[in-house]
């Protein structure tokens, strides 16, 4: 029953594969927190590898992996600066100020991203009345901005202000994957300039569990013992990091969920939808709605079709490698029908 929906509500809905639950089983296990988990360990190289960074830390969830950065970067009442709709601000439950007593700063700017000389204007000069401007934080592709893709020639700036100023730069890669795969670049240009990055192994690239956060060995280090002091050391961890391992294979099939959410957009455009996605698009489409977003997600159930609310009047449709294109066909068949209905 449950697996005849088509779910688009978000790429962490995606199920591990046989093959990824076969390398569970078999994976290569030890104490992580000793430090001798193989496989842990392997995940850890890989993804640093992959990011030409000298060093990864495995850890539970992109949330902890983004805290445990902040932690790593700041002391207490450092001033962090961070665009208004990223996840670290928006959706981390104001852990940033619970954990590291950082205070944010919001900057604003177009598609997610503000601009090297917004952040310039906003860090002021050390005096005893300010905070001390430590760190910035950016994200991509970015979520609220609808999956955008920042290239190269906007963020590289960004970061080379940050730098300029003292301040360091925390990369929130969760789907940094579609980003480089969407921009045609590899993922460690999109990151050359920055001092760390987490990324998520459990949204598109299918892994049922997982974050990795690369930077300096330095600063690895000190988050392995802010990781610690959260609870997030695991014992046999690699159970979780072979499907992470096989989860970094699923980068190049990013590709056809693009293409599946490109057909979604122009498809519900053509319907007369206010369908939408950023300059450079990657796996969502959002939709603004003329009454409550909700009316529509529970319109949608009733076609087997999960979709979920971003604002009181849009809605987010996400593709993955759990939607086909037979999922995508019923998906348009429902808002088609949707719309007849009013
Ligand atoms: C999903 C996501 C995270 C982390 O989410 P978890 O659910 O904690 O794994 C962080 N940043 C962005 C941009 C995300 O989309």
């Amino acid at each position: 029953m449950a697996e005849d929906w088509v779910d688009l509500r978000s790429d962490t809905v995606t199920k591990p594969s046989t093959e990824m639950r076969r390398a569970m089983s078999e994976a290569e296990v030890g104490d992580d927190v000793y430090g001798e988990d193989p496989t842990v360990n392997q995940l850890e190289a890989a993804a640093a590898l992959r990011l030409s960074k000298q060093a990864g830390l495995f850890v539970p969830s992109g949330t902890m992996a983004n805290q445990v950065a902040i932690l790593a970067h700041t002391e207490r009442g450092d001033e962090m600066f961070i665009h208004q709709d990223s996840h670290a601000y928006y959706y981390e439950g104001g852990a940033a100020s619970l954990w590291a007593g950082a205070m944010l700063t919001l900057l604003d700017g177009p598609e997610g991203l503000f601009s090297a000389d917004e952040l310039r204007r906003r860090v002021r000069p050390a005096n005893i009345h300010h905070p001390h401007p430590r760190l910035v934080s950016l994200e991509n592709t970015h979520n609220r901005a609808g999956g955008a893709a920042m290239a190269p020639d906007r963020v590289d700036p960004v970061m080379a202000a940050a730098h300029e100023m003292g301040l360091s730069v925390h990369v929130d890669g969760a789907r940094l994957f579609n980003a480089a795969v969407a921009l045609g670049v590899t993922a460690d240009r999109l990151v050359r300039d920055a001092d760390s990055v987490s990324i998520c192994l459990s949204k598109g690239l299918g892994a049922p569990v997982g974050s990795v956060l690369v930077g300096s060995r330095t600063f690895i280090d000190r988050a392995r013992m802010y990781r610690k002091w959260l609870g997030g050391g695991m014992r046999q961890a690699g159970v979780l990091a072979a499907a992470g391992l096989l989860a970094l294979n699923n980068v190049d099939r990013l590709a056809e969920d693009h293409v599946r959410a490109e057909r979604l957009l122009k498809s519900l455009q053509a319907m007369g939808y206010h369908a939408w996605g950023p300059s450079v698009p990657t796996n969502m489409v959002m939709i603004d709605t003329p009454g409550p977003a909700q009316a529509l997600v529970d319109q949608a159930s009733q076609f087997g079709v999960r979709i979920g609310t971003m604002g009181p009047q849009r809605i987010r449709l996400v593709t993955h490698l759990d939607v086909s294109d037979a999922g995508i066909d019923r998906t348009l068949n429902a808002f088609e029908a949707m719309k007849a209905q009013g």
